[in-house]
C-alpha cells in the first residue's frame, strides 16, 4: 500500500485526495492545511489533517480541530508527498522532502526543473517511473498533451500552433480578475509551449495565451502538422482510444463551456468535476497534413486522474496501461462521445 500525503489542500490537493482514496494499492496518511476554515473542516471529516507549521497548529488547537500534528510529522510516515502547494512554494518543501528522503509530485505552478520528468500519463509515464521528483504539467499542458499525444502516436506530428483562451480563476477565489477586460500574454510563445515540450517530443510549439472573465474552462484552438495524411474520422477513432478525451458535438446542445460544465455535473460526480479534455466535433477540420480543432479543459480537475498515475510511475510501477485503467475505472472515467 503506498503511503501518500498531500501537501496543499486547494483546488487540486482537495481533489487529488479524493482521488486517491477511491484507489486499492494507495492511502492517504494525511493532509497539509495552513488554515482551521471551512474546508479543514470538512477535511477532518475524511482525512487525518496536519498543520503546516507549529504556529498554524496553536490556530487549529484553539479553533477546535485536532490536528494530528505537523508537516513535520506528516513527512516521517509517507512513501510520497503530492505537493499542491500555490505556485512557487514546491521549491522550498522539496528540501524538506529530500532531508526527509521521501518522493515528491509537483504541480504545474512550479517550473520544469523542479523535478528530474514532468508527467502526462499518456505521453511521459514510461520516463518517470522510479523517480524522486515528478511534477504534473499545468491544466493547460495536460490538456494540449492529451489530445495530441493520440495524433502524433498515429501520425506524427511536425509542428504545433496554439490559442489558449483562458480562464481569469478559479471559481472560489473572489480577489483575482480579470472581470471586465481581455488581457493577452505578451510573451510569444507563452510559457504553455516550452511546457508542452517537457512531456511531448514536438520540434517546433507555438502557444498565444490570452486571459479572459470566466471561471468555467479554459478553449484551446489548436492547429498542427502532422508528417502522414490525416483524415476525420481516422482521428476521432484514435482520440476514441482514450478515455480521457470526449469527442462532442454542439448538436446535442453542448456549443459552450456552460453546457459542457452542466454535462459534468450530469455525470453526477464530486464537483462536477470534468477530468476528460472535450473536443467539438464540428471544429475538426483536416486537410493533408494540417488538422485544426476546439478543445475545453477543465481546469480545476484535468490534473487529477494524472496525479493518481504519476503516484504509481514515481513509486516504480511499470505497467502505464494498468495504471491508467484502474485510475479511470475507479474515477468513473469511460469511453463517452456525445
Ligand atoms: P489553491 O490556492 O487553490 O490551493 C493551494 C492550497 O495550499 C490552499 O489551500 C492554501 O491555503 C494552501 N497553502 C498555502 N501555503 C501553504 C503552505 N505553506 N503549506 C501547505 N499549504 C499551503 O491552489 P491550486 O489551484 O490548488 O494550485 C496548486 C498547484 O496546482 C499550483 O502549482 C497550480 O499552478 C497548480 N494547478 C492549478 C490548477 C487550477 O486551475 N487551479 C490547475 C492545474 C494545476
Amino acid at each position: 500500500m503506498i503511503k501518500v500525503g498531500i501537501n496543499g489542500y486547494g483546488t487540486i490537493g482537495r481533489r487529488v485526495a479524493d482521488a486517491v482514496r477511491l484507489q486499492k494499492d494507495m492511502s492517504i496518511i494525511g493532509i497539509v492545511k495552513t488554515k482551521p476554515d471551512y474546508v479543514a473542516v470538512e477535511a477532518a471529516r475524511m482525512f487525518n489533517v496536519y498543520a503546516s507549521d507549529n504556529e498554524t497548529l496553536h490556530t487549529f488547537e484553539s479553533s477546535g480541530i485536532k490536528a494530528k500534528g505537523t508537516l513535520n510529522d506528516l513527512v516521517q510516515s509517507v512513501d510520497v508527498m503530492v505537493d499542491c502547494t500555490p505556485e512557487g512554494m514546491g521549491e522550498k518543501n522539496k528540501e524538506l522532502y529530500k532531508k526527509s528522503n521521501i518522493k515528491a509530485i509537483f504541480q504545474g505552478g512550479e517550473e520544469a526543473k523542479i523535478a528530474e520528468q514532468s508527467f502526462n500519463a499518456y505521453s511521459s509515464y514510461d520516463k518517470s517511473v522510479g523517480k524522486q521528483f515528478l511534477r504534473v504539467v499545468s491544466c493547460n499542458t495536460t490538456g494540449l498533451a492529451r489530445t495530441i499525444y493520440p495524433i502524433m502516436k498515429k501520425f506524427g506530428v511536425n509542428s504545433v500552433d496554439a490559442t489558449l483562451i483562458r480562464r481569469a480563476t478559479d471559481p472560489n477565489d473572489s480577489k483575482k480578475g480579470p472581470i471586465n477586460a481581455v488581457e493577452p500574454s505578451l510573451k510569444f510563445p507563452s510559457h504553455h509551449g516550452p511546457d508542452l515540450k517537457t512531456v511531448l517530443d514536438v520540434k517546433d510549439v507555438g502557444t498565444v495565451a490570452i486571459k479572459v472573465p470566466t471561471t468555467l474552462m479554459h478553449v484551446h484552438s489548436i492547429s498542427l502538422k502532422t508528417d502522414s495524411e490525416v483524415s476525420k474520422d481516422k482521428l476521432i477513432e484514435e482520440w476514441s482510444k482514450f478515455n480521457r478525451i470526449i469527442p462532442l458535438s454542439g448538436k446535442s446542445g453542448l456549443s459552450s463551456t456552460s453546457q459542457i460544465m452542466d454535462l459534468a455535473r450530469e455525470f453526477g460526480r464530486k464537483r462536477g468535476d470534468l477530468f476528460e479534455i472535450a473536443v467539438w466535433k464540428e471544429s475538426l477540420f483536416t486537410s493533408g497534413n494540417t488538422v485544426r480543432y476546439i478543445q475545453a479543459v477543465h481546469q480545476e480537475s484535468d490534473v487529477v486522474p494524472e496525479n493518481v498515475d504519476a503516484i504509481r510511475a514515481i513509486m516504480g510501477y511499470s505497467d502505464r496501461e494498468k495504471s491508467i485503467t484502474d485510475t479511470d475505472n475507479t474515477m468513473g472515467i469511460f469511453r463517452r462521445d456525445l
